[in-house]
């Protein structure tokens, strides 16, 4: 039997655009905008053309994209014509391959909000539709607080819907704007919309307040949509829209969707996007959520020892999809509830293999055992404990040495009278025969010895050129009787790969340059360099 296509929409740019604190440059977007044609998405959603400068540039720049690029906008004003209408007329003449409006279809906003008539709603989608059309644009109309206003009235909800249909809409997407609506609720209301329209025409456009933003999408299709909008990372105000990143490996791996349907992203694809999710928490400053699902980093991570041997004998015992399909892979954590299975499969994985009765083992889980009941965590830490492992099995080189760091906070005023605190650190490394002094500023002491030790590693300096600090979290652990610190950092280089480092110590300062200095030296490891 021939697979039914089901159609992608992302608009991170435009509703995930409204989450709190997140504020994309133009670089920004049209970044976001390529990565999401890289991935297959069908439709790309821009913006509003008009409504702000940046959307304006976008409108106006040469995006390349194969996906469709859409402005979005409201139908014409109630009361005034198609062709006096100044907000539709920027809309009609941005540069973009479609137009979604967004019409309301609640008769409780229409008299409300639009304080005006059921029937001058009605004109205005079916006027907005055909302007489109006319300029020669694919036309969507966003069917807003359709659910609510499905409960409200169902007859005017829909109504609104087959008018935008009737005249000539491509998709009529049926909004859960509120997001308060259940999975077996847009299940029932798009079975009755889909007797209506035609499910090939219909699309579902899912908020999260309910934590249904996905299960409602699918919900939809099952009843007859074909068209899913959503997010990268379910950005988007509140609690989020659907998130694209769960939903896509969805419809490509699980049969009930992946035997029905045909989407634009190949498998191919499907394996980059753990990078996509993790590149736009990069460019938001984000740390990534670990605990996503498909592309976290422990979203195929397992920590106790009984699973652990069973995963590497069949990894479908514990998985339910293989983590490469999605461009993750498993993680064996090494903690002191593992034992030797996790031990021996995480060093196979990093390129160490050992025998698994060499004494060196058990002397690396000992090792492992003790520290962590001082405070270090290695299965949040991978590169310390690559580092841990190398070191007893004797593979890591002397890069270097710190003979001495010196770390000083002051806090004073400023030439404009404003008190401010300000790092300096100076830093005294030995490198091979060489001794180098770097100082570093920083705002706050952390960030000042970082920057002094990464300014001058000799000839090492051009290896940790791209290396950069994405995350840093502090913990204080009641360990034995006094508090200690924890110190995690995440650390990503040039090309994109990640990895945590742990430090612990009575002290802030010291704690973080455990963490430090076993991020530079996984660094160097990880390239190949020799002491
Ligand atoms: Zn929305």
């Amino acid at each position: 039997m021939a697979k039914e296509r089901l159609y992608l929409f992302d608009t991170t740019l435009r509703d995930g655009a409204q989450t709190n604190g997140v504020d994309f440059t133009l670089n920004d977007k049209v970044a976001i905008a390529r990565m999401l044609d890289g991935l297959g998405i069908d439709y790309v959603e821009g913006g509003y053309p008009g409504a702000n400068p940046t959307d304006t540039e976008l409108f106006a720049t040469d995006r390349g994209l194969d996906a469709t690029f859409t402005a979005f906008g409201m139908t014409r004003r109630p009361g005034r014509s198609t062709a006096n209408d100044p907000g539709l007329a920027t809309l009609l003449d941005a540069k973009a391959d479609a137009i979604c409006f967004v019409a309301k279809s609640w008769d409780y906003h229409v008299k409300v909000a639009l304080e005006t008539t059921e029937e001058e709603n009605l004109a205005s989608i079916r006027d907005s539709v055909a302007a489109a059309k006319a300029k020669g644009r694919e036309v969507l109309v966003d069917c807003e607080h359709f659910f609510d206003g499905y409960r409200a009235n169902p007859d005017y909800a829909l109504a609104c819907a087959k008018t935008a249909y009737d005249a000539g809409a491509r998709w009529v997407v049926l909004c859960d704007t509120n997001g308060g609506t259940l999975p077996h609720e847009i299940e029932n209301i798009v079975g009755a919309v889909v007797k209506v329209i035609p499910g090939d025409h219909v699309g579902i456009h899912a908020h999260n307040d309910t934590e249904h933003a996905v299960a409602n999408s699918l919900a939809a299709v099952r009843a007859g949509a074909r068209q899913i909008q959503g997010t990268l990372n379910g950005l988007g105000e509140r609690c989020g829209n659907a998130n694209l990143v769960s939903i896509i490996p969805t419809l490509k791996l699980k049969k009930e969707f992946a035997d029905r349907f045909d989407i634009n992203v190949s498998d191919h694809q499907l394996k980059a996007l753990a990078q996509a999710s993790r590149k736009l928490d990069d460019m938001l400053n984000r740390a990534p959520n670990r605990h996503a699902p498909y592309v976290g980093d422990s979203a195929f991570a397992t920590k106790a020892g009984i699973h652990a041997s069973a995963i590497l004998k069949a990894p479908q015992t514990y998985e339910h999809v293989p983590p490469d399909a999605v461009g993750n892979r498993r993680r064996v954590l090494v903690s002191d509830q593992g034992g030797r299975s996790n031990l021996l499969s995480e060093l196979e994985r990093i390129g160490l293999a050992v025998d698994r009765n060499d004494p060196r083992i058990a002397r690396l889980l000992d090792e492992v055992k003790e520290r962590e009941a001082l405070g270090y965590a290695y299965e949040g830490a991978d590169a310390s404990f690559e580092l841990l492992a190398r070191r007893i099995l004797g593979t890591v080189p002397d890069f270097f040495e710190v003979e001495q760091f010196d770390v000083n906070v002051e806090q004073r005023y400023n030439a404009l009278g404003k008190r401010v605190t300000v790092a300096m650190a100076v830093v005294k490394v030995k490198v091979g025969g060489e001794t180098l002094i770097s100082a570093g500023e920083g705002n706050g002491p952390v960030n000042a010895l970082d920057v002094a030790l990464r300014k001058d590693l000799g000839k090492y300096q051009r290896l940790i050129e791209g290396l950069k600090l994405t995350d840093y979290r502090v913990r204080i652990l009641n360990a034995g009787t006094e508090a200690v610190t924890r110190v995690l950092i995440e650390s990503e280089d040039e090309a994109g790969e990640r990895w945590t480092t742990v430090g612990v110590s009575a002290n802030i300062i010291d704690a973080s340059f455990q963490a430090l200095m076993d991020s530079i030296v996984y660094k160097l490891v990880r390239s190949g360099a020799g002491a």
